[in-house]
């Protein structure tokens, strides 16, 4: 890793209620007493929890996300939804978009396309997730996966400045499994192939924990971790954090 800002995306997914915003106070003291190192942490909580973790993290540098948002700009008859100015205007700073758990069921390429527009128009930066299947990775179709996720992800979005890249091959998220270390580099260094000279900020996600993260952060061009199950204890958050810092 560089001399540059250090990400540590926290997505809580469908876990945590207000009790659990308790667990922020010792990521808040964290991050006061360790102001002078480039690094920049966001929550993805639950929708239900972006006003009131806003609230708390007010007098801090810790920003706030959500996990997924409509891909209508425009309020509308669409139950169960929020859009991207909700979010937005509860306090996320940020927005996953294309998270693999997403995909699955049913969200496509197209309809992310739509959503990260939407996100931008809000002023949201978006994390967008890309990331192979395990039959793919085993037909060697990777690089292939990730170009067309890429481009039609970005379709005619001209300013990518707002995009920050989350690699998360889907094999990995939650199951213990990382690349080998090899493997993610020419990964890595693929995606970044994919832009023009200014790439956006690429992450990498999957089963990031405080035991191999030092291993992951000598992987050249990675930017930070969107972090998963770990993210829930702030004990091992902090940890990682830590160990990618120091
Ligand atoms: C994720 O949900 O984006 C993720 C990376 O999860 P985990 O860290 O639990 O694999």
């Amino acid at each position: 890793m560089t001399n540059k800002y250090i990400y540590f995306v926290a997505n809580w997914k469908m876990f945590g209620n207000l009790r659990s915003l308790n667990s922020l106070d010792k990521v808040i003291k964290f991050s006061k007493t360790n102001k002078k190192k480039k690094y920049k942490i966001i929550y993805c909580p639950p929708n239900t929890l972006i006003r009131p973790m806003s609230k708390r993290l007010k007098k801090t540098t810790i920003q706030v996300g959500a996990q997924n948002c409509h891909h209508t700009y425009e309020f509308g008859a669409y139950t169960g939804q929020v859009n991207s100015s909700m979010i937005k205007s509860v306090g996320a700073k940020y927005v996953i978009l294309g998270h693999s758990e997403n995909r699955q069921i049913g969200e496509t390429d197209n309809l992310i396309n739509l959503k990260i527009k939407s996100a931008i128009k809000s002023g949201l930066k978006i994390i967008f997730c890309i990331g192979e299947t395990l039959k793919e990775k085993r037909s060697k179709k990777t690089n292939q996966i990730l170009k067309r996720q890429i481009e039609k992800g970005l379709k005619s979005i001209k300013n990518k400045s707002k995009i920050i890249i989350a690699y998360e091959p889907v094999w990995s998220i939650g199951t213990g499994a990382i690349p080998k270390e090899a493997a993610l580099t020419q990964t890595i260094s693929f995606i970044k192939s994919r832009f023009a000279k200014k790439y956006p900020k690429i992450l990498y996600g999957g089963s990031v924990n405080n035991k191999n993260v030092e291993k992951l952060k000598k992987i050249p061009n990675i930017d930070g971790f969107l972090i998963g199950g770990a993210s829930q204890s702030s004990k091992k958050f902090i940890d990682i954090i830590q160990k990618t810092i120091i």
